[in-house]
Formats: C-alpha cells, sequence, structure tokens
C-alpha cells in the first residue's frame, strides 16, 4: 500500500473521530447543561448588582431623610408667625416663605414617590431571580450528570476509534503524520485530497507548472491556498 493509500485509511478513520467529536459537540445533553451553568454565573453577576443597586437606594433614603430634617428645621421659623404678622411686610416675606418651603416639599414628596417605586422594582426582580435561580440550582445536578453519561458513551466510541488510528499510522512516516496532525490542529478536513484536473478540489486553487509535473510524477503536494495535502 502507497503512503497516500495508508493515509487515507488513516483519514478515513480520523474523519469517524470527527463526527464522534461533533456528535458530542451538538449533543441536547451538553447544550443544556451549558446553558445551566452559563444561566447560573450570569445569576451570580447579577445578583451583584441588585446589592449595588441596594446600596444605592439606601443612600437616597438616608439623603431624602436629611433633606426632611432641614426642611422640618425650617418649618420653626413659622412658630410664632402670629407675633411677627403683625408687621405687613413680615407677613409678606413669609407668605413667600410658606410657598417655597410647601414646592420644596411636594419636590421631595415626589423623589420619595420614585425611590419607593425603585425599591419596589428592584425587590420584584430580586425575588424573581431567586425563584428563577433556585429552579436552576436544583436542575443543574441533573443535567450535569445527564451531559457526563452521554459523555462516557461517546468516550467508549471514541476510544475505539482512537485505538484504530494509533494501529494504522504504525504504517504511515513520522513526519507525515506530524503534518497532518498541525492541519488537523489547525481545523482543516479533510487534509488529504485527489485532485480534480489541475485544481484542488476544496478551495478551486490551480496548480502551478511546477505542481503539475510533481503531481504527475506520483508526489503528494500542498495547496498554496488552503495547505491540503493534494495528490494525482
Ligand atoms: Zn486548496
Amino acid at each position: 500500500m502507497s503512503q497516500v493509500e495508508k493515509l487515507l485509511k488513516y483519514q478515513e478513520a480520523d474523519s469517524r473521530l470527527i463526527k464522534v467529536e461533533q456528535k458530542l459537540n451538538s449533543s441536547d445533553e451538553r447544550k443544556k447543561y451549558i446553558q445551566a451553568r452559563s444561566y447560573l454565573t450570569k445569576a451570580s453577576e447579577k445578583l451583584d448588582q441588585i446589592e449595588a443597586k441596594a446600596q444605592e437606594l439606601r443612600a437616597n433614603i438616608d439623603r431624602l431623610n436629611a433633606r426632611y430634617a432641614e426642611l422640618a428645621e425650617t418649618l420653626k421659623d413659622f412658630d410664632h408667625l402670629d407675633e411677627l404678622a403683625e408687621e405687613s411686610n413680615a407677613l409678606s416675606f413669609y407668605k413667600r416663605s410658606a410657598q417655597s418651603l410647601l414646592e420644596d416639599f411636594k419636590a421631595l414628596k415626589n423623589e420619595l414617590n420614585n425611590l419607593i417605586s425603585n425599591i419596589k422594582d428592584q425587590v420584584e426582580e430580586y425575588q424573581n431571580l431567586k425563584k428563577n435561580v433556585i429552579a436552576a440550582q436544583k436542575e443543574y445536578p441533573k443535567l450535569q450528570a445527564a451531559f457526563k453519561k452521554y459523555k462516557d458513551t461517546v468516550q467508549v466510541e471514541a476510544e475505539a476509534i482512537a485505538k484504530d488510528l494509533k494501529e494504522l499510522a504504525k504504517d504511515i512516516d513520522d513526519d507525515v503524520l506530524k503534518k497532518y496532525q498541525a492541519k488537523r490542529s489547525e481545523r482543516v478536513f479533510p487534509i488529504l485530497c485527489q485532485l480534480k484536473g489541475d485544481v484542488c478540489p476544496m478551495c478551486g486553487t490551480s496548480l502551478s507548472i511546477a505542481e503539475k509535473e510533481n503531481a504527475a510524477s506520483g508526489k503528494v503536494i500542498e495547496c498554496e491556498n488552503c495547505h491540503r495535502f493534494l495528490y494525482r
């Protein structure tokens, strides 16, 4: 058997291994497991965000309390209004002050309402997240076990093929196999292809004159574009 034939045989077994790997990667078991894992990671980040938001809301409560104390202090100016109101100038001054104080209280009330609504939203968001996280945490070990079980069965198939590959590799020159493995790790596949006329069957690049001569003499050449091994 020529090196090309041996390598083709090796490549055929290798293509079965790739199919097994792809089957595992595209399986529902893996998708569900990865999805659950990613959800739980994101939920933990979300929880940190909610905590930061709660601290911000807490600071807002303190700020509005201070503002309320400030306005209540100003209100004390009106305690002796009846004594002061005898002077008409003072009366109009206090009327204006009272008006401005009323506006300040209204603004405070609006801010307070906004804050309450924000707190309600946060509490709701937190409760929803908590509910979903608890459900996801309960489901996670089941998905993890299902994926492991599937992976183990696929592993058995993969190991059988790997054994074949090891056997087939014995007949192939070391440097050829090394080059093959290097391309395989770059996710080029198939690696060894039969020429279609004077053109690479995978990417359509034409051969140079020198390459044509080499291919005609039975040598394996390399496509200058996709770097696959080509033979006549
Ligand atoms: Zn090519």
